[in-house]
């Protein structure tokens, strides 16, 4: 047997490992899993049908053009075709993105802390990452990271609303911020959260993309529609870019049943918005409840919410597994709570609640 193993790309080493959610515990105490920003409603029972008939099939290549998905996006959002690109998750398609523009020697420019993933794929890629510090109040400091931009930057991702806090930037200053970077560096807006957005100064991302062939949207299906478990995703972006999101997806990679279930949302967008709009109503009940007892949230656009608690997150997360509730600690920084179904939130309520009369 031969003493030496396969050499791998040495880009590899130190890669952070993405941390999924930690679930629910069965039979524990924990019940409920706010971990990982989850729709908690369950399929749609027409949803759930139609993945089922899609499942008598399961022996067969799905449509490796994702046809009739492809064209109900471009129709709902009035773009052309050639601007849809689908892949496994929008984790998935940012890291075609980061593989069609960036290698070694480039950089990618995101804020810090923000979604978790994007330190991964730069590192895989090769290509150097530029964390640019949140501002104090938690929200993306666009000038900075107008900035940071160098003739190594290949691709900068604006995170709207950020993920792990809830923040987001308006219009005029992300107007501005598109206005300052170079037409060769490619500025994703990752709106993973887009749905639960109220805000109005919030932009959309496609109104952004139309006039500006170096904008892409990323969008999902896994938060507002429920299915994170099927793995689709999608971005709008000018012919470049989605021509080479096409080039970079794995074959075959968006499975049938997941198309389907895209589809079929879309048609049941009502019902599917309407569980939206009773998370946001959560949201703002868990937010009040939260700083009713005296803690300092940022205002969050999101389906969570984000406490910075420091020290004291190991802490605060493990007095709410006791209390019921799993969430999501970044140690030493904050802990993120996904809003979920009411019993939920009220368990996380009074867990918070409880620590905070313990400090
Ligand atoms: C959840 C999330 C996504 C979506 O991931 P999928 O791969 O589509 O499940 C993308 N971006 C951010 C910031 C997220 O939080």
């Amino acid at each position: 047997m031969s003493e030496t193993s396969p050499r791998l790309r040495a880009e590899l080493e130190g890669i952070p490992t993405y941390k999924p959610g930690r679930p629910a515990a069965s039979g524990g105490p924990v019940a409920y899993k706010l971990s990982s920003n989850e729709n908690p409603y369950p399929p749609l029972p027409g949803v759930l049908e139609t993945v089922t008939a899609a499942a008598g099939a399961f022996n067969r290549y799905p449509d490796m053009a994702c046809t009739e998905l492809m064209s109900e996006l471009a129709e709902r959002f009035a773009v052309p075709v050639s601007h849809v690109a689908t892949g496994t998750g929008s984790v998935g398609v940012a890291q075609q993105l980061i593989q069609s523009t960036s290698g070694p020697g480039d950089e990618v420019i995101y804020a810090w802390r923000s979604f978790e993933a994007y330190p991964i794929i730069t590192q895989i890629s090769g290509a150097t990452s530029v964390k640019v510090p949140l501002t104090p109040g938690d929200v993306h400091d666009l000038d900075a990271m107008a900035d940071a931009i160098t003739d190594r930057t290949r691709l900068i991702f604006v995170c709207n609303p950020n993920n792990p806090t809830g923040t987001v930037v308006r219009r005029a200053e992300l107007e501005r911020f598109l206005d300052r970077v170079p037409g060769d560096v490619l500025v994703v807006l990752d709106e993973a959260y887009k749905e639960f957005v109220r805000d109005l100064e919030v932009p959309d991302g496609v109104t952004l993309y139309r006039d500006r062939p170096n904008v892409c949207v990323l969008r999902t299906f896994s938060k507002a529609y429920g299915l994170a478990g099927l793995r689709i995703g999608f971005a709008i972006a000018h012919e470049p870019v989605a021509a080479a999101l096409r080039k970079t997806a794995v074959p075959f990679g968006v499975s049938q049943l997941a198309q389907d279930a895209a589809v079929a949302s879309l048609r049941a967008e009502d019902a599917l918005l309407g569980r939206v709009g009773s998370l946001v109503s959560e949201r703002t009940r868990v937010v009040d409840g939260l700083r009713g007892q005296g803690w300092t949230v940022p205002e969050t656009q999101a389906n969570f919410v984000w406490l910075r608690l420091g020290e004291r997150t190991v802490d605060f997360a493990a007095v709410c597994e006791r209390a019921g509730v799993v969430v999501r600690p970044f140690p030493g920084e904050g802990v993120r709570v996904t809003v979920g179904e009411t019993e939920a939130n009220d368990v996380f309520l009074k867990a918070a609640e409880m620590f905070r009369k313990e400090l």
